[in-house]
């Protein structure tokens, strides 16, 4: 399976710090960023740092130990920002739009994390 990764994607800028961020959390495999245009008052991107084209790609060729910071990453955050529901939080949406279908615009690999609010049902179109 062949993925190409575009360099001059705007999370690849952010990463090599061309570009600024309103960083959340970061740690050795990952790093997590406030959306610039927030669909919800907590609406978190968490990007693994290696170059992944989306959760597949991600999924299939990351090493364990990034698949692990990533998951673990996500969880802190939940918690970090009282939405957690193991934690008394409220909840919260995991989303990773993928390739066309999905309506992804960035191309590398970004799990959203909203919340903040009461959500709509999945899937209005
Ligand atoms: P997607 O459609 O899943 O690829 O979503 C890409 C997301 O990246 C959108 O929600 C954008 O608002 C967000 N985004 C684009 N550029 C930036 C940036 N420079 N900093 C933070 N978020 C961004």
């Amino acid at each position: 399976m062949a993925y190409e990764y575009d360099n001059e994607n705007i999370f690849a800028r952010i990463l090599r710090g061309e570009i600024p961020n309103d960083t959340v959390m970061e740690s050795e495999y990952c790093l997590a960023f406030r959306d610039i245009q927030p669909q919800a008052p907590e609406h978190i991107l968490v990007i693994p740092k290696g170059a992944y084209v989306n959760f597949d790609h991600f999924g299939a060729e990351a090493s364990d130990a990034e698949l692990v910071d990533f998951s673990r990453m996500v969880a802190k955050i939940a918690q970090a920002i009282g939405a957690a529901p193991g934690a008394g939080g409220q909840g919260y949406r995991l989303i990773a739009n993928t390739g066309t279908h999905g309506v992804q615009d960035v191309p590398h690999f970004h799990m959203h994390l909203l919340g903040g609010r009461q959500l709509g049902r999945m899937l209005q179109t």
